[in-house]
C-alpha cells in the first residue's frame, strides 16, 4: 500500500511545491562558475523545506521516481532557455529506473527539441551503483543512446562501489563525479589520499573529466587542484540555490571563487532575505549590463507582465516599452531609460535616476515610479544597472 507521504509528493508536484535548486560547479583552477547540478527541494506551503533524502528514497522504491526526474529535466530545460546564449551546462540526476525506461532517449530528445536546448548543455547524472547493478548490455545501449544525442554523461558517487571500473572503461561517459566520502579528513588521510590519486590517474588515462563534490575547505580545494580535478562543487563555494539567485550569479556575478569563499554562505542567505524584502516594495526589478546590452528580470509581479522575455536585450525591451507608452511618453521613456540615456547619465556622473513613466495596458494607463541605480562592474569595465519600478496608479 502506498503511504500518505507518497501521495503528498505527487500532489506537491502538481501544486508546484517541488522545485529545482541549482548548485554551481566551478572550474577548479580559474574559479569560474562553469556548470551546475539541479537538486530537488520540496518547499511546503507552511514554509518548511524538505530535503531529497526525506522523500527521494520513497519514490525510488518504484518507478514513481521517473515522474520526478522528468519534472526536474523539464525545469532545467526551462532554466537553460531563460539563460539564452549565456546558458551553462546543468546536470540532472536520473535514478536507476531510467536505464530500463523504453523510450528514454526519444523522450529526452523530445524535451531538448521542445525547449530548443543545445544537447551539450544538458548532463545526465547516474550513480555508479545504478550502472553496476544492471546488465552490461542494457547499460551499454542506454549510455550509447544518450551519447548519440550529444548529451553528456556523468557517473555520480564514483568510487563508492569501486566494482565497476570495466563499466566505465568501455562506455562513452564524459565525467567521473568523485564521491564526497573521499574528501573526508581534509584529504589528510594517507589511504584516502592514495585512493583519490588512483582515481584521478585512472580518469586522466581514460580522458575522462572529473568533478569533486562536497568540497568544504580550502585544503580540499588545494589538494584537488594539485590532482588536476576539472570541476569543484560544494559549500565552500555555494549551497544549492533557488533558480532566481542561481541565474543572477551565473549571468552577472561569475567571478573567480577565490580564498575566503566560505563567507559566501552568509552572504547568500542574507541576500535572499534582502531580495524578498525589496520584491515586496517594487513590482518590477531589472538587473542589466548596459555595455553588454543584456538584462534579466529578477522579479516581476503578474500585473507587470508585458510579455518581455525573462532575459534578453535591453534595446529590445526599450523598443517594446516605447511601443506601449501613451502618446508623448515614448520620447520621455527613450530620453530617460534607454540604454543610450543611461550610459550618458553614468558618464555625466549620475548614479541614480528617478522618473515617472507610463504604459498603456489595453484601455488603461499604468503610471510607474522607476528608480535606476548605475554602477561600474566591480571587476570589469561594464556599467551595470538595477532598475526598480513601483505602480503608482492604474486608471
Ligand atoms: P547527490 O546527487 O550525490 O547530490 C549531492 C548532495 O550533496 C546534495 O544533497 C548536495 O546538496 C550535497 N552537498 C553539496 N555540497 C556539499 C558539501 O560541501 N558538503 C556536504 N556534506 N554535502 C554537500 P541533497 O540536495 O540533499 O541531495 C541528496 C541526494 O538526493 C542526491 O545526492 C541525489 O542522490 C538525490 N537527489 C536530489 N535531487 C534528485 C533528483 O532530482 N532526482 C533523483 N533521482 N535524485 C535526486
Ligand atoms: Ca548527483
Ligand atoms: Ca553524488
Amino acid at each position: 500500500m502506498k503511504s500518505d507521504l507518497f501521495f503528498q509528493i505527487i500532489n506537491a508536484l502538481e501544486t508546484h511545491e517541488i522545485k529545482a535548486y541549482y548548485q554551481p560547479q566551478y572550474d577548479s583552477n580559474s574559479g569560474r562558475l562553469v556548470s551546475a547540478e539541479a537538486l530537488v527541494r520540496w518547499e511546503r506551503e507552511d514554509g518548511t523545506l524538505v530535503m531529497p533524502d526525506d522523500f527521494v528514497p520513497l519514490l525510488e522504491e518504484s518507478d514513481a521516481i521517473c515522474t520526478l526526474d522528468w519534472f526536474m529535466a523539464e525545469e532545467v530545460c526551462k532554466t537553460l532557455r531563460e539563460m539564452g546564449e549565456n546558458a551553462i551546462p546543468i546536470a540532472v540526476n536520473f535514478s536507476r529506473w531510467h536505464i530500463r525506461e523504453n523510450d528514454f532517449c526519444r523522450k529526452l530528445n523530445g524535451l531538448l527539441q521542445t525547449y530548443g536546448i543545445n544537447p551539450k548543455l544538458f548532463e545526465v547524472e547516474i550513480t555508479e551503483s545504478a550502472l553496476s547493478e544492471e546488465d552490461f548490455c542494457v547499460v551499454e545501449r542506454w549510455v550509447y543512446g544518450i551519447a548519440d544525442l550529444g548529451v553528456r554523461i556523468a557517473i555520480d558517487d564514483f568510487g563508492a562501489g569501486f566494482t565497476s571500473l570495466q563499466f566505465v572503461k568501455d562506455l562513452p561517459v564524459d565525467f567521473l563525479k568523485i564521491d564526497k566520502a573521499f574528501l573526508a579528513d581534509n584529504c589528510q588521510d594517507e589511504r584516502g589520499r592514495g585512493t583519490l590519486e588512483t582515481v584521478f590517474f585512472f580518469a586522466s588515462k581514460l580522458n575522462l573529466r572529473t568533478i569533486a563534490e562536497g568540497v568544504e575547505t580550502i585544503e580540499q580545494l588545494k589538494f584537488l587542484q594539485s590532482m588536476d580535478c576539472d570541476r569543484v562543487q560544494g559549500y565552500l563555494f555555494s549551497k544549492p540555490l533557488r533558480k532566481e539567485d542561481f541565474i543572477v550569479i551565473a549571468l552577472f556575478d561569475n567571478e573567480p571563487a577565490v580564498d575566503e569563499k566560505d563567507i559566501y554562505l552568509e552572504t547568500f542567505s542574507s541576500n535572499t532575505a534582502l531580495l524578498s524584502t525589496i520584491k515586496q516594495e517594487y513590482q518590477l526589478i531589472i538587473f542589466g549590463n548596459l555595455c553588454k546590452n543584456s538584462y534579466y528580470l529578477m522579479s516581476q509581479s503578474p500585473e507587470m507582465d508585458f510579455g518581455a522575455p525573462t532575459a534578453g536585450v535591453i534595446d529590445d525591451m526599450t523598443e517594446n516599452a516605447m511601443a506601449q507608452a501613451p502618446k508623448g511618453y515614448d520620447k520621455k521613456y527613450y530620453d530617460t531609460l534607454s540604454r543610450e540615456a543611461l550610459i550618458n547619465a553614468y558618464n555625466e556622473g549620475k548614479r541614480r535616476i528617478e522618473v515617472e513613466v507610463k504604459q498603456q495596458v489595453e484601455e488603461k494607463v499604468l503610471t510607474l515610479h522607476t528608480v535606476v541605480h548605475l554602477s561600474k562592474h566591480p571587476y570589469r569595465d561594464d556599467i551595470m544597472m538595477v532598475g526598480m519600478s513601483r505602480v503608482i496608479s492604474f486608471e
